[in-house]
């Protein structure tokens, strides 16, 4: 005989701040994790990473929506000569569109190594590996030794 009604998912609550515990590789690796992760979804502010080495990187949506390493951004971006984090240029004469700002709406771990975010533009195919992230750091000690 079989019932209906299976066991139910709890609904899940929305959380100002997503706090992501990070699931790591046990087997030590060199690539780089974090110790903590934030994200800031209702205040929109972004994410926070506290990684292992003590280093603390601080992303804003906007930054980590242009640096989407999703095949398809990466090839616009590619196109368009652009770093990832970079916004758009715009083309010539272009007159700007009013776009509104890129915020996640949910961001979610990705098995033990990548975060995933939904985006306010229904973009949602980038998975941003810790290592991506750390590559990406936008804080001015990462931003003056990529520039070397
Ligand atoms: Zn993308
Ligand atoms: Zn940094």
């Amino acid at each position: 005989m079989d019932s209906e009604e299976g066991p139910r998912p709890p609904s899940r609550p929305t959380h100002a701040i997503l706090e992501i515990v990070p699931q790591l590789d046990p087997t030590p690796r060199l690539a780089i994790d974090p110790a903590s992760v934030k994200v800031n979804l209702t205040a929109g502010t972004g994410v926070e990473i506290d990684w292992k080495d003590g280093h603390r990187s601080s992303y804003t949506f906007p930054y980590l929506r242009d640096a989407c390493p999703c095949a398809l951004c990466d090839d616009e971006r590619e196109k368009s000569g652009r770093k990832p984090g970079e916004p758009p240029k715009l083309a010539p004469g272009a007159l700007p569109l009013f776009k509104a700002a890129a915020k996640a709406t949910a961001a979610e771990q990705v098995g033990k190594y990548a975060l995933r975010f939904a985006w306010n533009d229904n973009h949602d195919l980038g998975i941003y590996s810790w290592a991506y992230l750390r590559e990406i750091c936008p804080c001015g000690v990462c931003d003056r030794s990529k520039a070397e």
